[in-house]
């Protein structure tokens, strides 16, 4: 924990996990000014506990601070706030494939206040939970025409507690109808594919990896850098740019729609089982077919666990 006052952030401490005391009007709680990071340790086949890409996280923290009004948390208070909790807490790593310690980096604007303006004071938090991976199996998924959950120019590519608070109702009910997960389209015309609720999408088309190109209503996944340079180092055709759906639908038809997966820190990837526009779903290929999936999610985990090269030195001990 670390309290930023005056101007400057001050001595940070490490204390037991348990409540906060915040002010009735705690900026956070009424405007908003609250986002997160999220990551994981894993232990290696060695016993070693690292993470992974840890100043990815770090700056993409910095950038969603920027959005928000809120002060940037400096690089050795972060790494040497992951470095003491996670070596206190070396135990809850689990050794086994697929298991990690989810590290939750967060920050809040604390003051109490009520006029609208940036806070001036703030806190920023670690905490860690043991966890397995989201899906165990293929998830399906819808795409939403109705609901947005970023628009152009704002703040969706932050990682932003607000974010995901609008996300809630369509997510609930979409699960209504049996769907794992939502994938929001363009806050225009809801004519373009844009992400999932916590993982970055991509499509194999015809031998290519498409994916929507990075904007201002996307957040920018580590996992999707991490699975677009691996691609990219082997040869595959990749495309960063916009996706109408109508493209995946065409492609559904032309059965050239090899492959559709989701990318993030805590699903590494989901593979997708379905995906459903209007009253069409659309069933993807056995997973056993989809080479590409398969092969990056086994490659993503090897250099996770410490049993192959890693050669981007994602991994920080
Ligand atoms: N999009 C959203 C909205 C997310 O919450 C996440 C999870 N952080 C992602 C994408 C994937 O990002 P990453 O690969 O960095 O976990």
């Amino acid at each position: 924990v670390v309290d930023y006052a005056d101007g400057a952030w001050q001595d940070p401490q490490i204390v037991p996990y348990g409540p906060i005391e915040v002010s009735p009007a705690t900026a956070a709680l009424h405007y908003g000014q609250a986002l997160f990071e999220g990551m994981k340790a894993y232990k290696t086949v060695d016993g070693q506990v690292v993470l992974f890409r840890p100043r990815d996280n770090w700056a993409r923290m910095n950038e969603s601070a920027k959005r928000l009004c809120m002060p940037e948390i400096p690089e050795e208070i972060f790494m040497e706030g992951l470095k003491q909790l996670i070596s206190i807490d070396a135990d809850w790593v689990p050794q086994r494939q697929g298991y990690s310690l989810y590290i939750r980096p967060f920050m809040f604007g604390s003051e109490g206040l009520l006029g609208v303006r940036p806070a001036n004071s703030y806190k920023f938090i670690i905490f860690c939970s043991p966890a397995s991976s989201y899906y165990a199996e293929p998830v399906r998924v819808k795409i939403e025409e109705y609901y947005t959950r970023a628009v152009e120019g704002g703040f969706g590519y932050a990682k932003a507690a607000g974010n995901y608070g609008g996300s809630l109702l369509p997510a609930k009910l979409a699960g209504e109808q049996g769907f794992h997960q939502i994938i929001w389209t363009d806050g225009r015309e809801h004519n373009y594919i844009e992400e999932s609720g916590t993982m970055n999408v991509m499509f194999v088309i015809d031998g290519t990896l498409v994916t929507p190109a990075l904007s201002t209503s996307i957040l920018a996944g580590i996992t999707r850098d991490s699975v677009l340079t691996l691609a990219r180092d082997w040869g595959m055709k990749v495309e960063e740019r916009r996706i109408p759906i109508q493209e995946v639908v065409d492609a559904y038809a032309a059965g050239k729609l090899q492959d559709a997966f989701g990318t993030g820190t805590a699903a590494t990837i989901a593979h997708i089982k379905s995906i459903t526009f209007r009253d069409q779903e659309m069933e993807l290929p056995p997973l056993a077919e989809r080479e590409f999936s398969n092969r990056v999610s086994k490659e993503l985990d090897a250099i996770r666990y410490g049993q192959a090269p890693d050669p981007h030195v994602w991994v920080v001990p």
